[in-house]
Order: structure tokens, then sequence, then C-alpha cells
């Protein structure tokens, strides 16, 4: 689709960027251009933003952190919409505290600062490498919680309903998975309410480092984006893929880690081409060995035809 560039400039000024390499807003670190990329820096910004390209019949992707998402090397026909709204604000004076914040805010940065003021129950969020509207989407999830447990309320712009809150229940969430997930394009999501509760800050910070830990000693460093697949039902991807023999597999700059079979690791030379057949390699010889299809966890975003 051709971008109604003029408009867009007309309608964002300096907040909107061309030909922005997308190498550096995923943290896979691969990717073509994105044409246009708008930059928010509040949830109203966001609002904004999200209502006019609509209107306009402009398609649009909003990003966080691009952790759990694979550009094409062929870029982004749609307006990539950089969400940079990070206010956040624990409400503790009552008996049921609270965490609010915006969409655009890091996971780390929220759960550390609850921490601080002696409130528990995001420590499994705290080593989660994206923004709060990133895991509110895919129902983002570590050590025996998710967004479906902590999630009270999320503020959501609708494309047909306008503006709504959702509780967890009406974010229909699955495994990784959300009814904005699975009516991708249908909603914005512009903050959030979390559930805490009240507990010891020594304790809530050495819970934290303790998952940290552990995360340094099961995962590789590197560029990456975290779990590629989805585990199957009563077992996992990672499993799969180490017995199937793959871990340690190369296909250009991309290789299946040799740490953790699930994740795939750009050496710095690796374009999102290299990854693409890797996930195509995995999802082929698994369903060949074992008769499990793999369902992947990371967003493919662009056009992937020639991989
Ligand atoms: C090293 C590493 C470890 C990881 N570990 C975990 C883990 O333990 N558990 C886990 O669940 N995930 C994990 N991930 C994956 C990833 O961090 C999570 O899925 C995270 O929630 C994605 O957030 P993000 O801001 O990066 O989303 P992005 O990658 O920017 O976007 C992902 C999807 O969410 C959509 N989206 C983002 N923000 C909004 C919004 N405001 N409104 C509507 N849609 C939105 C995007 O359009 C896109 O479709 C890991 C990733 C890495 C790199």
């Amino acid at each position: 689709m051709t971008l109604p560039l003029d408009a867009l400039r007309a309608q964002f000024a300096d907040r909107l960027q061309e030909n922005v390499s997308l190498a550096g807003y995923c943290t896979a670190h691969t990717g073509g251009a994105a044409k246009v990329m708008i930059t928010v820096g509040d949830s109203t910004q966001l609002a904004e933003a999200a209502q006019f390209l609509w209107q306009q019949s402009i398609p649009f992707i909003t990003l966080g952190s691009g952790s759990n998402v694979l550009f094409s090397d062929h870029g982004l026909d749609a307006v990539l919409l950089l969400n940079r709204a990070k206010a956040i604000r624990i409400e503790d004076a009552s008996d049921h505290p609270t965490v609010w914040a915006e969409s655009g805010a890091n996971l780390g940065s929220i759960a550390r600062q609850a921490a601080l003021r002696g409130l528990s129950g995001l420590e499994w969020a705290s080593t989660i490498p994206g923004t709060l509207g990133g895991a509110v989407y895919g129902n983002a999830g570590a050590y025996g919680s998710d967004m479906s447990k902590t999630l009270v309320m999320a503020e959501i712009l609708h494309r047909s309903m306008g503006r709504v809150s959702w509780t967890a229940g009406q974010m229909e969430y699955a495994y990784r998975s959300s009814i904005l997930k699975r009516q991708t394009g249908v909603g914005v999501i512009l903050s959030a309410v979390l559930t805490v509760s009240r507990g010891n800050v020594e304790e809530i910070q050495a819970k934290m480092a303790e998952l940290s830990e552990k995360r340094r000693q099961s995962q590789p460093p590197g560029a990456s984006m975290g779990s590629m697949f989805k585990n199957p039902v009563g077992d996992y991807a990672g499993r799969l893929i180490e017995a199937a023999g793959l871990k340690g597999t190369r296909i250009g700059g991309a290789e299946i880690s040799r740490v953790h079979g699930n994740f795939f690791v750009n050496d710095g030379t690796a374009s999102a081409s290299d990854i693409y057949r890797l996930i195509v390699l995995v999802q082929k010889t698994v369903h060949e060995k074992f008769g499990i299809d793999l369902e992947l966890e990371v967003e493919p975003l662009g056009s992937w035809q020639e991989e």
C-alpha cells in the first residue's frame, strides 16, 4: 500500500520519521525499513494517533519494545506507531493497592517501582524485556504467573467500540494469547491497572534477583526474541527442538541457541530471512520426527513470500 505521506507529515510533524531501520526497534536486531514511524510520548497522543490512522484507513502497528516481533527484511508498508507512553503511578493508600501504568512503560521498571514501595506480585514480570502494552496484548507470563492473573483492568481504544475498560475476563486470555492478539489490529492498549499485595521490600527484591539469576543461567545472552514457539500441550518446544537434534543449527547469522533450543540468536550478522528459514526448518523437522506442529509465539511482521 502507498502511504499518504503528505497527510501524515501534516498531522504528525516532528513526531514522524521516514525510512527508519527496524533493526533498531526490535530485540532481534533485524528487519528492513519502516516507511513511516510515528513516536507517541503519552497515552493521549497514542489514542489520538490511532484514531487518526483508523479514520484515514491507514494500516499501522503499535510497537512497544519489539521483543516479540520479527520484522521482515522487506520492511513495513504499515505505519509503525512507537509507544513511548511510560507514566507509572502506584496507588497504595487503600487496603487494595494497585499499580497503574501507561502501556509503553517497561515491565521491569513497573515491577522495580512496585518493589521499592513494598508491593509484591510483579516479581515474575521483572525480567521480561517488554512493555506493559505488549504483555497485556500477548498475555506474557513467566515463573507460574502471567497477565491473566495480574490484570485488573486495561484501558483500550477499540476500533469499533471506542474507549473501553476491559477486565482480564474480557481480554479472553489463553496461553500467550488474548482477544486483541487473535483479532489483530482491532485495539490499542492505552494503560492498565495491575493487582499487587503488600510485602517486604527486601524479600521482593531478593525474589526478583533470584528469578533474574535463574534466567541468566537458563537462557542465552545476545539478540533474540525470547521463546520462538509456544509450548505444545504437555511438552516444551525447547525439549522437542533439542530432541530433534537441532540445537546449534545455523542459517547465515542466526543460530538455534545451544543453551536453550527455543531461543534463536542473532550473532550480529543475521537477516530476518535467516531467522525465518530457521523457523521453517524447525517446524518441518519437529513435525516429521514427532508429528507435532509448533506454533509461533513470536509474530513475524511484513512480507515473507520469498523466504
Ligand atoms: C530475552 C527475552 C526473554 C523473554 N522472556 C519472556 C517471558 O519470560 N515470558 C513472556 O511471555 N515473554 C517473554 N519474552 C517476549 C516478550 O518480551 C513479551 O512477549 C513482551 O510482553 C512483548 O512486549 P513488547 O513491548 O516487546 O511487544 P512488541 O514486541 O513491541 O509487540 C508485540 C505485539 O504486541 C502488540 N502491542 C504492543 N504494544 C501494544 C499496545 N499498546 N496496544 C496494542 N498492541 C500492542 C504489537 O503490535 C505486537 O503485535 C521475552 C523476550 C526476550 C527478547
